[in-house]
């Protein structure tokens, strides 16, 4: 059920938010938002005639909308997860946008203001315990970064040995065989393991710069179920917390940082031409450009379910930011 009303909004969303602001003296660049999704931001170097720019997106959420009101539009998604169907969820934007905020919570990892990747968590293992007269579901999580194209365990015990190879799926439906596949319970399983995951995301930091905006980050929730029948459904979830997409300027950064950046821009391009592709119902899909194309290959297209949060600072500073990130998002977007 929960999928033949989604079904109608088409497998592929995109969700604007826009944080608010944190200096109450600076000037935002939000002139209107509407309620059918329809965005207009001012450039603050021009004139309100000719600074507008119109964008258009499945949802917009302004900075007053809370944690509970963002999760209530992606409820549906998460729980048709429980129904067979793989769901991507992925937060896009420039470091200090909320990407973090939107799906984890605020840092320090207090139960208040939890994100989706907490609270859909929850949802999942309530259907289980409502639906558990007739099908057995086990869940399972993965915590893996993605950092200058190498993929590495962010749940494994020896730190020394946490890179991991892609796989083409087999039947097990797992594009990562030897990551650790954690059985959870209860989101406090849940929040000891993402925990971990921050832990290790920190120790294997070596840069002085914040690894965390400089890798993505996906979590993985994998759903089994088996009926009265014998019938059995499998399913994942990723809920993946993307590098900042600022583009840094070539020409002021050089080593470590340079390859960092070329990465990052790679791969979020990358992830842009496979969302336009399978928006445009094109017959290649270029998965094998990117490493996390590659590994969210089953979960992409098809039957699957793809949400895009755009994130945007408001403040006029950021505006150069904040037209490319929704220049993206209107990219990979359908409506
Ligand atoms: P990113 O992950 O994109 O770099 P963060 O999620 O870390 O950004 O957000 C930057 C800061 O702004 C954090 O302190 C975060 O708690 C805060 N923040 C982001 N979005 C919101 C929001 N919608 N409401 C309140 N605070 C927010
Ligand atoms: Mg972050």
């Amino acid at each position: 059920l929960y999928n033949m009303v989604q079904d109608l909004k088409g497998n592929i969303r995109v969700y604007c938010r826009i944080r608010p602001t944190f200096r109450a003296e600076s000037k935002t660049v939000t002139d209107f938002i509407g309620e059918d999704g329809s965005l207009c931001i001012l450039d603050p170097s021009k004139t309100l005639k000719d600074g507008r720019k119109l964008f258009q997106f499945n949802r917009i959420f302004g900075p007053t909308a809370g944690q509970d009101e963002v999760y209530r539009d992606t409820q549906p998604l998460i729980r048709s997860v429980m129904d067979g169907y793989n769901v991507c969820i992925f937060a896009y934007g420039q470091t200090g946008s909320g990407k973090t905020h939107t799906m984890s919570g605020p840092s320090g990892g207090t139960s208040k203001d939890m994100g989706i990747n907490y609270l859909a968590l929850n949802d999942l293992f309530q259907m289980s315990s409502e639906r558990k007269d007739n099908i057995k579901y086990e869940i399972y999580v993965q915590m893996v970064e993605i950092y200058n194209e190498q993929v590495r365990d962010l749940l494994a015990e020896d730190k020394t040995e946490n890179k991991l190879e892609i796989r083409s799926c087999n039947d097990d439906g797992l594009s990562l065989p030897d990551a650790r596949l954690r059985s959870v319970n209860s989101t406090t399983d849940v929040m000891t393991l993402m925990k971990l995951g921050e832990v290790n995301r920190a120790v294997s930091s070596t840069a002085i710069n914040n690894r965390s905006s400089r890798s993505h980050s996906v979590l993985t929730v994998h759903v089994s179920g088996k009926d009265t029948s014998g019938n059995c459904i499998r399913s994942c979830l990723h809920l993946v917390d993307l590098a900042g997409s600022e583009r840094v300027d070539k020409s002021e950064v050089t080593g470590d940082r340079l390859k960092e950046a070329l990465y990052i821009n790679k791969s979020l391009s990358c992830l842009g031409d496979v969302i336009t592709a399978l928006a445009q119902k094109n017959s290649h899909i270029p998965y094998r450009n990117s490493k996390l194309t590659l590994l969210l290959q089953d979960s992409l297209g098809g039957h699957a379910k793809t949400l895009m949060f755009a994130h945007v600072s408001p403040e006029s500073d950021s505006f150069g930011e904040t037209v490319s990130t929704l220049k993206f998002a209107q990219r990979v977007s359908t409506v």
